[in-house]
Order: C-alpha cells, then sequence, then structure tokens
C-alpha cells in the first residue's frame, strides 16, 4: 500500500468498487480498501435488483444471478394476493443477485481499471489537517500506516464510522432503521421466478417480509422490522422463525444473517472538505423497500466522476465536490428516494385493516409498468374517500 493517491475508497461494497473502478478508469490513482477478510461475504443482502438499473452499469452475467424474476407478489395482512404479472413488472422485478460472486466481479472490474485493492485493511480513523480530510489511518498485515489522498471517498456501508470520525452527524433514528434478518431456506415450495412480499404490521411491523427466489426450491427470506419495534422476544428473527413455521415447515436453513437497512433521509449533505460520502454511508437506499445496491453504485459513479474533474481542477474542497451532492439528488432514484420517504412515513401509519381496504381496491390493477409510484397513484385513483388521508401523498406523487 502506497503512502498517497490521489482518491482513497474506504469499503468494498458496490458503492466502493464502483467508485474506484470509475476514478481509475478516469485515469487517477486509487486505493480501495476493505476490512473484512474476503469481498462480499457475508452476505448482509436479499440480493434483488431492477433489470434496467442493473443494465445502466453492466450486463447481467449468468455466472453472478441466482434467479431471474418475471413477476411479483404482494400478500396482504388477511391473505388476500395482488400479483403483479411480468407485464406490469418495472423495476421492482428483475435479478436476484449472487452478491457473494457480483461483488467480487465489481471489485475484479475496478482492479482491471488500475485500483489498488486490500483486503483485511482496516481504517480506524480520519485524517485531516484545517478540517479538511486528507487521508485516513489504516490497520493493515499488523501495522497501522497513513495513507493520504486528494480525496476520500466513504463507502463504508450502513454501520459508516469514517464520515463521523471527520465531523458528519450520521446518526440514524431508531424509527428509522431497519433491523433486519434472513435465513437462506431450501427444499422448499416456491415459484423460482416470482418475489413475494407478505405486509402486515402483526407480521413486520413498520416492515414487511420478503421471499427472494434463489434457484428452483431456494430463497432467500427475510424480514425488517422498525428498530423501535424491536425487543427482547419480539426482534425480526423471532417475527421470521414465526413466519418460517407457518409458511416453509419444511425448510432447511442453510444461512442466517442479520443487518440493518437506513430508511431514514439521506445525509444533510454528502461532501465535506475532501469527503465525499456514498451508498448506505449517505444513507441513500430507498425508504419504502431498503434497496440500495443499485443505489451505493450509482452514488459510487457520480462521487468518482465529480472526484476526478475536482482533481484536474486542482479544487478538492467541499464547495467544488458539492457538485456530486446537487447531482445525485437530481437523478431519478435522488427524486425518488425523497418521494418515498414521504410515502413510507404515511404507510407506517396503517394498520392491517387499513392495508387490507387498500389493497383489495387495487386487486384487478393492470398497470402497464409496475412501480412503487404507480402502484401509489392506483391506490389514491382508486380511494377517493381517502383522499384527506392520501393527500400528503398526492402531493408527493404529482
Ligand atoms: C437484510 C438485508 C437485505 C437487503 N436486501 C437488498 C435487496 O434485495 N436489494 C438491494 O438493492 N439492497 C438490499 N439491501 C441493501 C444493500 O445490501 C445495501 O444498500 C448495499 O450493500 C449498500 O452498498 P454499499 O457499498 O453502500 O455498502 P456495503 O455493501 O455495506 O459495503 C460497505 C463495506 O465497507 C466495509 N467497511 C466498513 N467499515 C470499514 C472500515 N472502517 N474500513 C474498511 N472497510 C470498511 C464493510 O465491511 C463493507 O464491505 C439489503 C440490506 C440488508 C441488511
Amino acid at each position: 500500500m502506497k503512502n498517497q493517491y490521489d482518491v482513497l475508497v474506504i469499503g468494498g461494497g458496490p458503492g466502493g468498487a464502483m467508485a474506484a473502478r470509475t476514478a481509475a478508469e478516469a485515469g487517477l490513482s486509487v486505493c480501495m480498501i476493505e476490512k473484512r477478510p474476503a469481498i462480499g461475504t457475508p452476505v448482509r443482502c436479499a440480493e434483488g435488483i431492477g433489470e434496467e438499473l442493473l443494465r445502466e452499469f453492466m450486463e447481467p452475467d449468468p455466472k453472478w444471478i441466482s434467479s431471474k424474476i418475471d413477476g411479483a407478489r404482494i400478500v396482504a395482512p388477511d391473505g388476500a394476493i395482488l400479483d403483479l404479472k411480468p407485464e406490469m413488472a418495472g423495476n421492482e422485478v428483475g435479478y436476484i443477485l449472487d452478491r457473494k460472486v457480483f461483488d467480487r466481479e465489481l471489485v475484479w472490474q475496478a482492479a482491471k481499471a488500475g485500483a489498488d485493492i486490500f483486503v483485511k485493511a482496516r481504517a480506524v480513523d480520519a485524517i485531516t489537517e484545517n478540517e479538511t480530510v486528507v487521508g485516513a489511518r489504516i490497520e493493515y498485515n499488523g501495522c497501522t500506516q497513513d495513507v493520504r489522498a486528494r480525496i476520500v471517498i466513504a463507502a463504508d456501508g450502513v454501520e459508516s464510522k469514517f464520515s463521523r470520525w471527520c465531523g458528519i452527524d450520521t446518526t440514524v433514528p431508531l424509527r428509522e432503521l431497519e433491523t433486519c434478518a434472513q435465513y437462506v431456506l431450501s427444499d422448499i415450495d416456491i415459484d423460482p421466478h416470482k418475489t413475494v412480499f407478505y405486509l402486515g404490521c402483526t407480521i413486520a411491523p413498520e416492515g414487511y417480509i420478503w421471499v427472494f427466489p434463489k434457484g428452483e426450491r431456494t430463497a432467500n427470506v427475510g424480514i425488517g422490522i422498525s428498530g423501535r419495534k424491536s425487543g427482547e422476544g419480539h426482534r425480526a428473527r423471532d417475527y421470521l422463525d414465526r413466519f418460517v413455521a407457518e409458511h416453509f415447515p419444511e425448510g432447511k436453513v442453510t444461512e442466517l444473517i442479520v443487518g440493518g437497512v437506513p430508511v431514514c433521509r439521506p445525509l444533510a449533505s454528502t461532501v465535506a472538505d475532501g469527503l465525499m460520502i456514498i451508498g448506505d454511508a449517505a444513507r441513500v437506499s430507498d425508504p419504502i423497500t431498503g434497496g440500495g445496491i443499485y443505489n451505493a453504485m450509482l452514488t459510487g459513479k457520480i462521487a468518482a466522476d465529480v472526484a476526478a474533474e475536482c482533481i484536474a481542477r486542482n479544487d478538492t474542497s467541499g464547495t467544488a465536490l458539492a457538485k456530486y451532492d446537487t447531482l445525485w439528488r437530481e437523478t431519478r432514484m435522488g427524486k425518488a428516494i425523497k418521494r418515498n420517504h414521504g410515502i413510507k412515513e404515511f404507510f407506517i401509519t396503517l394498520d392491517d385493516k387499513k392495508l387490507n381496504d387498500l389493497l383489495s381496491s387495487i386487486r384487478n390493477i393492470n398497470l402497464e409498468e409496475f412501480s412503487t409510484l404507480t402502484l401509489i397513484r392506483e391506490l389514491i385513483r382508486k380511494n377517493p374517500k381517502l383522499i384527506l388521508e392520501l393527500r400528503e401523498l398526492q402531493k408527493l406523487v404529482g
């Protein structure tokens, strides 16, 4: 590991890898560090990504795809089913990745572009001078070393500490941190090409349960619930165990993971002097679905593009880097996050009866393209009596 780079990326998830690759392709000297000994494991993810979104960055490759998804099913608290058929399927369906392989592929692409990659290399502090971030203190190979960089990109995920060391408030309110548990369940009866979402305050308070197929008889079966609803005897895993006992009693658990997903607003600013923050570290996952793979990749790419421009102009001040903050907020993703935060805040107020009524009102919808947005629009159209309650939502979806 050298002592000086143009760009130092902290974290080797999809965000960090995309940032490292883009910066290296722009001709910058890049170092990416990952604290875990292996990229991509453990997989703290249900691994779903929309087809169009994925294709913005790369052509799908069977070697890192577990399943192709053609439709989605939403199950209301009373068990009623809303099937979203392939022709309605937009960005909410696409692929279930094999992230162990996918994340490695992304990092490999960064390495091929010329980035130096180090695993089992952990940032333990930020180095700042005159309130400017100039590098990181890194534990690697039993030694602690200082690595300086013109720009540090914090891609250290939901547990992100780097930005905090730089003096930025990254707190996620407990109620807006989804606590998640997920099993890889084998030997279960599923439709291998359909994702299923179970809603309800009783089964998943302020969250949902997902079944994401990873083959003919295997799926990621997981749950996210609001941190404020979690406690002794009613943690995410307790809810998940109850669900699995009822729906897949024959299932064999081959993996258990737990993790957190921020469903709050993004950080007020994702830049500072010498610093850019991307992906989960910037709190840019979708507040409704919790999806953050694409969001991390997109913010990683935009950050690296702007980093290259700023380094070429020899200006890495927060004011110059703010172009990144502006650009990602103007994307479709940035706008969706803003809107979906408001929609999420509305949906968590609904009890099971209201959820049943709303879902039953749109049971026979035939949306040309299914997306969270089109679904909400349809809900509003079909529920004029609820217009008062939905008024705020209507403002959000236009
Ligand atoms: C249970 C669960 C299910 C999910 N399902 C989906 C889904 O189906 N679809 C979807 O799009 N999203 C999903 N997500 C969210 C998705 O996993 C994240 O949004 C995505 O991984 C964010 O990418 P990232 O690069 O920002 O962070 P991460 O993928 O978390 O990568 C951050 C990396 O930084 C490393 N790191 C942290 N601190 C340091 C340090 N000090 N020094 C060096 N390295 C460090 C970490 O080890 C980690 O590898 C899910 C999340 C959870 C928890």
